[in-house]
């Protein structure tokens, strides 16, 4: 029998030895005290791994074998429904009745109450069978807990601290709903004129003398938007001018909406118009939906005004299972190919033995071994920050020095999460579409033909950049994070880029020596960056009064002027830090155990020259193009009087 958990040496790893699971069954049982939960993590991790291997198998088994059916038969959108073929059907049965909808639901929901690592685990297995596959089931699981996370931030879940669960939640009977499989949910922030730029968005928010909310506008793009379950982010407060910061983010909150009820007789009243699925270039298993709600009822979440900020804890955890998707793409486009050129005879060897196809394998492979580093990461520890948090708020120790123990620790996983979550979501998605398009190549003739499967994997790839966030966004974020933190502290970035000096010369590891110096490069990179960015401030500011230059210098930053120079060279900023966090993360890996050495050797000879180059171009490129830039915004302005 296939099984894409048993054939996966790397994936076995983490669960052998990588994942540090003591903690995260700790927390996820609260302190083993639950009734009916694990009484170890020995136990637990058993129990998930039998989870995995059966996830592993029928991945294999009944939906990898089917990828091209699934592309070529698609969804189809039929009087205003979506009619899915006979094979996803009986796929989403077969997902049902094994239960995996509500795998991370905590037991009291009727839940598995397995952690979200898991989850995202399963789903880059689901990703290398069939990622749009992959894409709709997320919004069954992903959806409810989304659903458990906001009510329990916004206070509207009760929990019983002498049993340690959970007695009462607001999305109960929707939760229950989507964990069985009758229903799911979807994410609608996009508009036609608003995608990555979310001030601009349109659709409204409004509220009734009752006090009763309808939402009013049009979302497009919406995966798996013919769900029954909305969450829509809309604008609800007015802006008095255009600098008014209700214009903007501030005036965004964020809903719940039903679009239909199902009726007795086995019909649907639709509360909002499901107006089309679109055609598009992959993903073909997964619906992509336009939606238009008028003055559709909806349940506000959270506080008015504080949607950005909801939107953003949802979006969190979908752009750590953007970075699972595409690993799943990676490691199907990497074996593909392999196996492809292992029997492809070309000029009397097997292609594979041919230099160059060797030298893209290989790379692949590494760069597989390092994304999956990143991505366990990024999902540890939001999962432990997150559900730390909780038991902060509703289950808190009884004393201050746990408390504040507690505390610290949310603050520091909280902050290893944000820092690696755009990179993962940028260098995964990157590297799929890069893998795609090499899995082509490796194939010659026959990747461009639809037989092989490999122009496949290349049209499902080129959205993960897209959704979710494109890479650019992801890079704006990385860079405003890093620059932010080394004006806040330039004191810490001085004594890190001080240690990291050292540590690169003193180093008894001369692998921790080779990561030192890597790090050094990146922390160069930031260097340049911040002192470009310093210089070209104190420039416009001559002219202006010496007084003026103190407020002008510390307080006055104006993103999109001050920062061009850092914004242009942010996605080669963003390939160094991902490099960077890979390597830490494979650092600590080859010290606990020494057979991952040889990964993070493979991997550092790669990120090495990668890196000098990308901080070579930060340092010495872009002075041309943001002169002409500036000076075209310039004439723009004039024009415009
Ligand atoms: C298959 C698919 C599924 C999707 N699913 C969903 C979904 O479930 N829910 C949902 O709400 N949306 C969804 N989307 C929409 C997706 O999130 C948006 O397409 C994406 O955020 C980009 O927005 P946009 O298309 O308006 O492009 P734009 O924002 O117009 O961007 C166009 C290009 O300009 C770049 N750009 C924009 N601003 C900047 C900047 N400041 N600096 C540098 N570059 C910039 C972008 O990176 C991009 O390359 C989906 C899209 C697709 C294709």
């Amino acid at each position: 029998m296939a099984n894409f958990f048993k054939d996966n040496e790397d994936l076995q790893f983490y669960f052998d030895k990588g994942i540090d699971w003591e903690p995260l069954v700790k927390i996820t049982e609260y302190d083993y005290a639950a009734a009916g939960g694990h009484d170890n993590a020995d136990e637990a991790v058993e129990f998930y791994r039998d989870i995995a291997q059966m996830v592993g198998e029928f991945v294999a088994e009944e939906i990898a074998p089917h990828g091209a059916q699934i592309d070529r038969e698609g969804v189809e959108f039929r009087d205003n429904e979506a009619v899915f073929p006979e094979r996803l059907e009986s796929i989403f049965a077969k997902i049902r009745e094994l239960d995996l909808h509500g795998m991370c639901l905590p037991r009291e929901l009727g839940g598995m109450n397995a952690p979200m690592l898991l989850y995202y685990i399963n789903s880059e297995m689901f990703s290398r069978a069939d990622v749009s596959v992959m894409a709709h089931h997320g919004f069954h699981g992903g959806i409810a807990m989304a659903m458990l996370m906001f009510s329990v931030h916004e206070g509207s879940t009760e929990f019983d601290p002498e049993k340690m669960e959970i007695v009462k939640t607001r999305f109960e009977k929707e939760i229950q709903e989507i964990a069985s499989g009758k229903a799911w949910g979807c994410m609608d922030i996009t508009e036609p004129d608003a995608g990555s730029d979310m001030a601009g968005l349109r659709a409204k928010g409004e509220q009734d003398d009752d006090g009763n909310w309808f939402v009013t506008g049009e979302k497009i793009f919406i995966t798996s938007g013919h769900g029954k379950y909305h969450f829509v982010i809309a604008r609800t407060e007015e802006a008095q001018s255009g600098d008014d910061p209700f214009a903007g983010l501030a005036g965004l909150s964020f809903f719940l909406v039903k679009t239909y009820d199902d009726d007795a007789d086995g019909t649907r009243t639709w509360h909002s118009s499901f107006d089309r699925i679109e055609e598009k270039l992959g993903h073909h298993g997964s619906v992509t939906a336009a939606q238009t709600f008028d003055r559709t009822p909806a349940l506000l979440v959270g506080s008015r005004g504080d949607g950005f900020k909801q939107m953003l804890k949802l979006m969190n955890n979908a752009r750590i299972a953007v970075g699972f998707e595409s690993l799943g793409l990676c490691e199907a486009a990497y074996r593909l190919a392999r196996d492809y050129a292992a029997q492809r005879p070309s000029m009397g060897k097997t292609i594979d033995r041919h230099e160059m196809i060797a030298d893209y394998l290989d790379e692949m492979r590494t760069d597989i071994q390092g994304i999956r580093a990143l991505a366990m990461n990024a999902a540890f520890y939001e999962e432990l920050a997150e559900k730390a948090s909780v038991r902060l708020s509703h289950m808190p120790p009884d004393n201050d020095v746990d408390r504040n123990k507690l505390q610290n620790t949310i603050k520091s996983f909280k902050a290893r999460t944000r820092r690696v979550t755009p990179l993962l979501k940028y260098i995964a998605s990157e590297k799929a579409v890069e893998m795609g398009r090499r899995c082509v190549q490796i194939h010659g003739g026959n990747g461009y033909m639809k037989e092989y499967g490999a122009e496949k994997l290349l049209r499902d790839a080129m959205v993960m950049p897209i959704y979710e966030g494109t890479s650019q966004i992801q890079s704006l974020m990385a860079m405003k994070d890093t620059l932010n933190g080394i004006l806040k502290d330039p004191q810490g970035f001085v004594t890190r880029y001080a240690q990291t000096r050292w540590r690169a010369v003193s180093s008894r590891d001369a692998l921790e020596r080779r990561v030192a110096r890597l790090q050094q490069v990146s922390l160069s990179a930031q260097r340049a960056l911040i002192t470009k960015t310093a210089t070209d401030k104190f420039r416009s500011l001559s002219g202006k009064p010496l007084t003026s230059w103190p407020n002008a210098f510390l307080k006055d930053w104006n993103p999109k002027r001050d920062f061009a120079y850092a914004m242009l060279h942010a996605e080669r900023l963003t390939v160094l830090l991902s490099d960077e966090a890979i390597c830490e993360a494979l650092l600590a890996q080859a010290k606990a155990h020494p057979e991952r050495r040889e990964v993070l050797e493979r991997y550092l000879d790669r990120a090495e020259p990668r890196c000098r180059y990308y901080a070579d171009e930060i340092a010495t490129t872009g002075a041309r193009l943001l002169e002409q830039l500036s000076r075209t915004d310039d004439e723009q302005h004039q024009a415009a009087g």
